[in-house]
């Protein structure tokens, strides 16, 4: 209940930032004040910048799961563009085939036809 300060521990208030040293992960609390500041890590020493607060972070996730989200539909779109592509050049693909397939069977009777003729004439 008493709120005299503990001669060590200091009191962590709610504007806290927690962060992860970017060299070797662990985790600390620092002040807010403290946002954007080059720090050097406690742990191993390397010098490592302390975010802007968890509100800003959520900001910017919110903010890029947004993109993501039209990129995703926008990648969605073009796949439904190129499948109607494929779909359409499959129907005619198959339309060339049967037409050269015609086509063969036409020259083979033309063919027969003429060999017929070539071999009544030899006679
Ligand atoms: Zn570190």
């Amino acid at each position: 209940m008493s709120s005299t300060s503990a001669p060590a521990e200091k009191t962590v208030p709610t504007n806290d930032i927690i962060f992860s040293c970017s060299h070797c992960s662990t985790s600390f609390v620092v002040d807010s004040a403290a946002a954007g500041r080059t720090w050097n890590c406690q742990k191993c020493g390397n010098p490592t910048t302390v975010p802007h607060p968890t509100l800003d972070a959520a900001t910017e996730n919110a903010g890029k799961i947004s993109d993501l989200q039209n990129q995703l539909k926008e990648n969605e779109s073009q796949r439904t563009e190129i499948t109607g592509y494929i779909n359409q050049h499959s129907i005619q693909l198959h339309r060339w085939q049967l037409r050269l397939q015609t086509l063969k069977e036409r020259q083979e009777k033309l063919e027969t036809e003429m060999a017929a003729l070539k071999g009544s004439n030899a006679q």
